[in-house]
């Protein structure tokens, strides 16, 4: 039979959309996304890749898990907060919060009243009971927009009084100089970049302060001579005083000794804080405010907090996370050394079970790391498999995706970020990615 036969004998799209066996596909994913994965099979089909008989099978195998191209990725680099890989994970109860939290449901409303009620009253309950040193709280959509309302309601034609030591970037070219001054505040700097004291600030403040604002450094540290002013000592300048924490802990965490948290930060004199929800806290993508009541008021009636305000997924993810059970980020961080050692001694012996091998390779002493931008400096001791470079990148485009940290030319697997349940699908996904290249010299 000619090649043109050939071609006419690829089903064609409509009969292939209307297939039985298709059907449950069109419900879960939609005829668009379906519509798609059978115009490549057709196109494979086209271009002899595929026999015209096969293409329906081909449809089916090439059919997306969902109607996301968001791919889930086990995350064995050790970095528990991944910026790339979309920072926390969230806890069971934070999903299964989401999922009930996706339907109708009463974040504006009193089921007993019948009537409209404050948005995301129980979030916020959570928060101040989190931090019992918070008037009050509120909830925005990431730390950065925490910020800008802050500087925004409090300062906005006037000055935010900032050490030098204290105007970081953050990440991705994100400057905080640059943030606040969007907002139509003007930056008055104090002090210098190793060393700000406490006349700096008084003789910086006046008329036209709008604010103090301090700023942990989260992604970089001092050391020398360096001198800093103490939130205790700027409380009572007579001016609202706002602490940026960044990584978003509640409570000190003694694993992070160095990291700030909201209950020690407004015990010692902030009148506000702000921080992320999704760096240390664990939780979905959010921007903490919590402090003194008549100043989260200021913040809550100006009109940029519609702006800023968050959907009811993470009013629900986010109060799950604080009354719930402790989040994967927590438990990573505090993962065991020993325990993680001895995962990776099984999972080198899965995988030279999986590849009738007696592979040695070498498990090696590594150190994990916070990541986004937090806790720089502190070492998260634990054990990787080294495996060949070139494992790296059939690791992230296998099924399931795993992304791996490459380091001196060695494929580092580490499962500090792993779910223990997940190990065997993690030593699957290595098998598969060296079966290729047995047997093979090691690495
Ligand atoms: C991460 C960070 C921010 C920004 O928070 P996002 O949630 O990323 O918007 C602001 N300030 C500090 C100190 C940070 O570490």
């Amino acid at each position: 039979m000619n090649h043109v036969d050939r071609r006419r004998q690829i089903p064609r799209t409509d009969v292939l959309l209307a297939h039985p066996r298709l059907a449950q596909a069109r419900d879960r994913l939609g005829p668009a996304v379906l519509k798609d994965a059978v115009q490549q099979a057709q196109q494979r089909a086209r271009a002899g890749q595929i026999a015209p008989e096969q293409v329906l099978d081909d449809v089916i195998a090439g059919l997306p898990r969902s109607a996301t191209t968001l791919v889930p990725v086990i995350n064995a680099t050790g970095v528990v907060v991944h910026t790339n890989l979309g920072r926390a994970p969230l806890s069971t109860a934070a999903l299964e919060a989401v999922a009930t939290a996706a339907g109708y449901v009463d974040v504006e409303l009193g089921l007993e009243s019948g009537l409209r009620s404050a948005r995301g009253r129980g979030t916020l309950a959570a928060l101040r009971a989190g931090v019992p040193g918070a008037e009050d709280a509120l909830v925005v959509n990431n730390g950065a927009a925490a910020l800008v309302l802050a500087t925004t309601a409090l300062a906005a034609g006037r000055e935010v009084v900032v050490s030098r030591g204290e105007l970081i970037e953050i990440g991705d070219g994100f400057r905080l100089p640059a943030l606040i001054e969007s907002t139509g505040a003007r930056l008055r700097e104090v002090g210098t970049t190793n060393r700000t004291h406490l006349d700096d600030y008084k003789q910086a403040i006046g008329m036209d302060t709008g604010c103090i604002l301090k700023v942990h450094p989260s992604n970089f540290s001092q050391h020398g001579f360096v001198a800093d002013v103490g939130l205790g000592q700027l409380s009572d300048l007579g001016v609202p005083l706002v602490m940026d924490l960044g990584s978003g802990l509640l409570r000190p965490d003694p694993g992070l000794p160095d990291e700030p948290d909201a209950s020690t930060a407004l015990a010692a004199g902030a009148h506000l804080v702000t921080a992320s929800g999704d760096k240390l806290l664990g939780g979905p993508q959010a921007g903490l405010v919590l402090g003194r009541a008549e100043l989260v008021q200021r913040l809550r009636r100006h009109p940029l907090a519609r702006a800023l305000r968050v959907d009811k997924l993470t009013l629900a993810a986010l109060e799950a996370t604080v009354r719930g059970p402790q989040p994967p980020v927590a438990r990573y961080l505090h993962a065991d050394s020993t325990a993680l050692r001895e995962r990776v001694v099984r999972l080198r012996e899965t995988v030279c079970e999986g590849l009738k091998a007696d592979g040695d390779w070498e498990i090696v002493a590594v150190h994990g790391a916070v990541g986004g931008g937090g806790a720089p400096g502190v070492p998260l001791p634990g054990w990787a498999l080294t495996l060949p470079a070139e494992c790296a990148r059939a690791l992230r485009l296998g099924d399931p995706a795993v992304l791996a940290r490459v380091d001196h030319g060695r494929c580092l697997v580490d499962l500090r970020c792993v779910e223990p349940d997940d190990d065997a699908r993690v030593a699957g996904a290595i098998v598969a990615s060296l079966a290729p290249r047995m047997p093979a010299e090691k690495p």
